[in-house]
């Protein structure tokens, strides 16, 4: 809805868009459905860690730019992209500025006033919230063209029947995270440490992918060299530990990750042998310690092989 409706309201404007190769398919996805329509769009590089630069952006962006959509948080290896720079560079230009923030929202303290966005997206499952559900902020004045057609619902942006229910539930999924956001942060970055400590103990070898200074805490993806990730997730599986070799979206397809090509190269050793784990409000310091010790096994049991 945001860029696709970006999109076409700007579209007299210019018909360039940039964003970055580690989107989630919700941007990534689109975004090559608007290059199928006539659009041209740049994929913006990231480093090791999953950063963009703002230079490269810089340089990208043209007169003709009409959006820039660079998602918040990264879902798969948590690297929180310099979204209130990137805001900053954005306002003396035409193009909107919108920011996947799904992932982030219920772990990051997000202000649209210091961080001047103009469109932010986010979806209530991943807050605890009920599915189906998200909201998309708009800045007064970036108005956006409706991709759905029919009723004047939502002040003609997106026509059908509210789903009332799912709103009021989003709300106080919202809220619950408003007043809890320091408490989650400190308990991932526990649940983290936690981890991490269990797999140092069992004399695993592994590396963390992401960003050491700018990631999301809940998010943790780990290197473990000479695993091979298809086999290790089915073991991992069969001991009842859910975790995955990319986007959780795309669980089932046995493509490498583009976040983990974008950021090591295709083929690289890392797209082979690297687990996605999330934490979540319904586990415990000994769920994670005991987590920690079946990944460290199978790792172990595999790379001796
Ligand atoms: C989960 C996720 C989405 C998709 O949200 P759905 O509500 O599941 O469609 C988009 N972007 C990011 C970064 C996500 O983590």
């Amino acid at each position: 809805m945001a860029i696709i409706g970006a999109a076409f309201a700007r579209k007299q404007l210019g018909k360039h868009i940039i964003t970055t190769k580690i989107e989630h398919h919700a941007v990534f996805k689109t975004c090559e459905y608007l290059e199928s329509l006539g659009f041209s769009v740049d994929y913006l590089d990231v480093d090791e860690t999953g950063r963009i630069s703002i230079e490269d952006l810089k340089d990208k962006l043209r007169e003709d730019t009409i959006l820039v959509s660079v998602m918040y948080g990264n879902n798969e290896v948590g690297t929180i992209q310099p979204i209130r720079e990137i805001a900053h560079l954005l306002e003396s230009h035409q193009a909107l500025f919108h920011t996947d923030a799904v992932q982030a929202f219920g772990t990051v303290d997000m202000d649209v006033r210091e961080t001047p966005v103009d469109l932010l997206s986010m979806t209530g499952h991943k807050i605890n919230g009920p599915k189906g559900i998200g909201f998309l902020y708009i800045r007064s004045g970036g108005s956006i063209a409706p991709y759905q057609h029919g009723g004047e619902q939502e002040r003609k942006r997106r026509a059908g029947t509210q789903n009332v229910p799912a709103i009021a539930g989003l709300a106080v999924a919202v809220e619950l995270v408003k007043e809890q956001l320091s408490a989650r942060v400190d308990r991932y970055l526990s649940y983290r440490k936690i981890m991490l400590e269990t797999l140092d103990e069992s004399k695993v070898a592994y590396r963390v992918n992401g960003n050491s200074e700018h990631f999301l805490p809940q998010v943790l993806n780990l290197y473990f060299p000479g695993a091979n990730v298809e086999t290790l997730l089915v073991k991992l599986d069969l001991a009842g530990i859910a975790v995955s070799s990319g986007s959780a979206c795309t669980a089932g397809s046995i493509e490498p990750s583009h976040v983990l090509t974008a950021m090591f190269g295709a083929g690289a050793d890392e797209t082979k042998s690297s687990v996605r784990i999330s934490f979540g409000m319904g586990l415990s310091a000994n769920d994670i310690r005991r987590a920690g010790r079946i990944i460290a096994s199978a790792v172990n049991e595999l790379v001796q092989v």
